[in-house]
């Protein structure tokens, strides 16, 4: 067998093992094992192209590939063991930015070495230039969109400039004008690849990254993220056809495939059109006649609330991206054991989309060990609320605006929230009046039945349950 026949088995076997890995990360149960397949999928991914690049006696090769990989590996998990979780999101998006800039590299080294090398060099690699010219122009759009779209996301999410949707005069006819100006482009570029025409064609790429992912508000930034993902998967697919590598080609798509799925199930999730929030806000002209908020806020101490739950018949808790900010969970956790035992029901409604990645309340409660049958899905929990005695809002603010419901001028009108303002009671812990991550005012504050708590999420829970 042939070092390359080889190679060719073993990425079959590869990309027949990060499907398992998909499999296996869409349950809590398999989510282990399917993580254990993709470590397998990609160590043997990478033995086979180290393997075949020593075959060919490319030592120089090999050598770059080993550096490159020790460097990368050490800076993975230097970022890895001291990112938080609430910055997960952000270091997400910054590694789809790699992924676009490699497609981009990938492109331009295609183009240097086929189009751009001297006479004669493309015919001696036996391929028609016009379909390698296509493949070119379409990675390096791909990839230049990817890259600027997700340092964009990474600068928002990061809160180094601010989450409002950029609005430009005329911005839907910006981003299809584009889009036509680089099919034009590409055809220009297949007839006859010039350096000028694909410089043209990343330039106009990378504005548009830009333009499309500064056009989205806060609120709609986890779609964001996980269509990133899935343009990093194209990207990375469009690298595998220039490089003549199926595994890469195996793998981008099925990145792209299910980020795209992903990004369509959140928008069913937030009541938000997959169509609208892919080109960038289209139809979403940044309407901001949110009806304005005002009145007063009551306060009430750690105390207070402790009695208010010795009273309650069943509690809900909605927690939010200031519990993990708090590390409130293990506090949170305690507090349910010490309710419980006092013969009070509680439980946890959990909102799509509460704090900055999908899943990211159920994996703190679940490490802080809070049993897996109350913790309820917004749907589960939203007709319960009505008839619960006391709400504790801990660090959650975009997901229980009551706003989304009732205010059709408000920037995340239509968002499904937690109705957690039909409780009889509800005390919102937090550390002042400031908004969410969406930006918006929250009425819920000024409610009658609301309670403000002020303070770190945690020290809160801790004084109320030594209160209890
Ligand atoms: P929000 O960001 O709306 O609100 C969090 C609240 O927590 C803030 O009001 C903040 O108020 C409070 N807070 C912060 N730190 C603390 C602390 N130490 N103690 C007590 N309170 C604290 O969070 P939600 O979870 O309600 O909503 C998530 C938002 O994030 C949505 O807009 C969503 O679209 C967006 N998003 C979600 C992603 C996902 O995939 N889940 C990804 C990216 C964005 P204060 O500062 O006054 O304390």
């Amino acid at each position: 067998m042939s070092a390359t026949t080889a190679a060719s088995a073993a990425y079959i076997v590869a990309g027949l093992l990060f499907v398992l890995s998909l499999a296996g990360l869409s349950r809590h149960e398999t989510a282990k094992a399917g993580n254990a397949y993709g470590i397998a999928g990609m160590a043997i991914a990478l033995v086979a192209t180290i393997g075949l690049a020593w075959r060919n006696g490319d030592a120089l090769a090999v050598g770059l590939i080993v550096v490159a990989m020790a460097l990368g590996a050490a800076i993975g998990i230097w970022r890895a063991r001291i990112v938080e979780m609430t910055g997960m999101p952000e270091l997400i998006a910054l590694l789809h930015s790699f992924v676009g800039l490699a497609a981009v590299l990938v492109g331009w080294n295609g183009y240097l070495s086929v189009e751009g090398a001297p006479a004669g060099e493309a015919e001696e690699l036996g391929l028609p230039v016009g379909i390698h010219s296509a493949e070119v122009a379409i990675g390096v759009f791909i990839g230049a969109v990817t890259f600027t779209g997700s340092i964009v996301a990474f600068l928002k999410l990061s809160g180094r400039i601010r989450s409002n949707p950029l609005v430009l005069p005329g911005k839907n006819a910006l981003n299809v004008g584009a889009l036509a100006v680089f099919v034009g482009l590409t055809v220009v570029f297949v007839v006859s690849p010039g350096l000028g025409v694909l410089s043209a064609l990343t330039v106009l790429a990378l504005a548009l990254g830009w333009h499309l992912v500064a056009s989205i508000g806060g609120g709609d930034m986890p779609v964001v993220v996980s269509m990133l993902n899935s343009y990093s998967g194209w990207a990375a697919a469009a690298s595998g056809f220039l490089l003549d590598n199926d595994l890469l080609i195996i793998t981008g798509a099925l990145v792209g495939s299910s980020g795209a799925y992903l990004s369509y199930i959140m928008c069913q999730a937030m009541n938000r059109s997959f169509l609208s929030v892919i080109a960038g806000g289209f139809g979403n002209e940044g309407s901001t006649t949110a009806a304005a908020v005002e009145g007063e806020h009551t306060e009430v101490t750690a105390e207070e609330v402790a009695q208010l739950l010795r009273d309650a018949d069943s509690v809900v808790i909605t927690p939010g991206y200031g519990m993990a900010v708090a590390h409130a969970q293990n506090a949170v956790a305690d507090l349910t054991r010490t309710l419980t035992d006092k013969g009070v029901e509680v439980r946890f409604g959990i909102h799509p989309v509460a704090g900055r990645l999908p899943g990211h309340m159920n994996v703190l409660l679940a490490e802080a060990k809070v049993p897996y049958d109350v913790v309820l899905e917004m749907d589960e929990i939203n007709d319960d609320l009505a008839k619960t005695s006391v709400v504790l809002v801990i660090g959650a603010n975009d997901t229980v605006n009551p706003a989304a419901a009732e205010d059709p001028g408000s920037p995340i009108a239509g968002m499904p929230v937690l109705h957690v303002w039909e409780a009889e009671h509800v005390v919102v812990f937090k550390r002042s009046m400031s908004t969410g991550y969406a930006g918006v005012q929250n009425p819920l504050f000024f409610r009658e039945n609301t309670r403000m708590l002020f303070g770190d999420a945690r020290e809160r829970v801790e004084d109320i349950l030594r209160a209890l």
